[in-house]
Parts: C-alpha cells; sequence; structure tokens
C-alpha cells in the first residue's frame, strides 16, 4: 500500500471482479436493443476504469474520450467548459459515458446534456464510484461499481492535485496529505 494511503476502500481484485460483471451486463443491454454504444471516457480520470471496462465489452466497440472542467468559484453551477471534444459525431448514435465518481451529479448532468445537444440518440452512463449522499441535481448512472461513503477518495483514476491516479486501488488519504 502506497505510504499516503490511510485505507483501501476498494481493492484492484474488486474491481477487475466488478468490471466483468458491469461488461457482460451492458453487453446484454445492447444487444437486446441491437444497438453498439460509443464509449466515452471523462479526461483524465475515467481512463484506468475505462481501460478495465472495455477489456469486458465483449462487442466492437470504438471509444473516444472528452476534457470538461466545471467553472469552479462561480455561481454558473453545472456548467461545463469543454477543454477537449469529440473527434467524431455523435449524431445518431448511442453513447455511454464513463465516468470515474458521480459527485454531486453536476458534470454528469452538463455532460449528457451536452451529447443529446450534438445528437446522441441516447446516453447511458457508466460510474465506477457514486457518492450518492452528495447528489445536488436529480441524476443517477445507468451502471455503477460501487457506492463509496461521503469522503474525498483516491486512486483507479481519482487524484489529488494530479497525483495517485495509478493506484491499483480506491482508497482514502491519510490526514497529513491534506496540509
Ligand atoms: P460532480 O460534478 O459529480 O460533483 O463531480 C464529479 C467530479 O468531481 C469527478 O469526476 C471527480 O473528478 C471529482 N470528484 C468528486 N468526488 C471526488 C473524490 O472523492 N475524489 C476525487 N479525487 N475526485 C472527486
Ligand atoms: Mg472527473
Amino acid at each position: 500500500m502506497h505510504k499516503d494511503v490511510k485505507k483501501i476502500l476498494v481493492s484492484e481484485e474488486e474491481i477487475i471482479q466488478r468490471c466483468k460483471e458491469l461488461g457482460e451486463e451492458i453487453k446484454k443491454d445492447y444487444e437486446k436493443k441491437n444497438e453498439l454504444p460509443l464509449v466515452v471516457g471523462l479526461l483524465k480520470g475515467s481512463v484506468p476504469f475505462l481501460a478495465e471496462l472495455v477489456k469486458h465489452l465483449d462487442m466492437d466497440i470504438c471509444y473516444e474520450f472528452m476534457d470538461v472542467s466545471s467553472y469552479e468559484g462561480t455561481e454558473s453551477i453545472g456548467d461545463v467548459k469543454v477543454n477537449l471534444d469529440l473527434r467524431s459525431s455523435v449524431k445518431g448514435v448511442p453513447v455511454l459515458l464513463v465516468e470515474d465518481i458521480i459527485d454531486t451529479g453536476r458534470t454528469v448532468q452538463e455532460v449528457k446534456r451536452l451529447l443529446k445537444h450534438k445528437g446522441a440518440s441516447e446516453v447511458r452512463v457508466v460510474s465506477l464510484l457514486d457518492k450518492p449522499d452528495r447528489r445536488v441535481v436529480d441524476i443517477e448512472a445507468d451502471y455503477v461499481g460501487f457506492k463509496v461513503p461521503n469522503e474525498f477518495v483516491i486512486g483507479f483514476g481519482l487524484d489529488y492535485n494530479q497525483k495517485y491516479r495509478n493506484l491499483p486501488y480506491v482508497g482514502v488519504l491519510k490526514d497529513e496529505c491534506y496540509q
């Protein structure tokens, strides 16, 4: 375990197992509708999760990335700024949006709105983690890896000041790391 980590909330083994389950469930759902989603990952947090998940999505999918950031410190809550946009059109395309964590829900709400505005036929959301206690907008992921308590988590894509994204598990930092 990394020296800065106080405790592990979700182990690497649990994440891999859950990605297998999610992959099978998602594949079944799209096959039922006879659709193939474009998988869209939100940078940078979703990268390890997307990489693990697509191994278990046994369909001929393509994936793309978007980078968005919320306007912090402003009153325009919910608005997102697009730093990197998709390379391909989503007009008429079902999108599977991959996110690291849903906290207030604002990011996913705005990105869903944006993708629908660009003409996506449907936007489903799969998130590695969910913090339901923190939600301020009425949005739920269609698929969730794990629910986590209201604590700041790092690892498996999630950062603190851009660090710890490469940890193979999800955990909580020691208090002294925030000083
Ligand atoms: P939301 O718009 O749902 O409030 O925020 C989602 C984004 O906030 C996530 O994509 C993530 O970047 C960041 N975030 C929310 N909670 C946590 C957390 O516990 N740890 C880390 N590292 N990032 C978080
Ligand atoms: Mg994020």
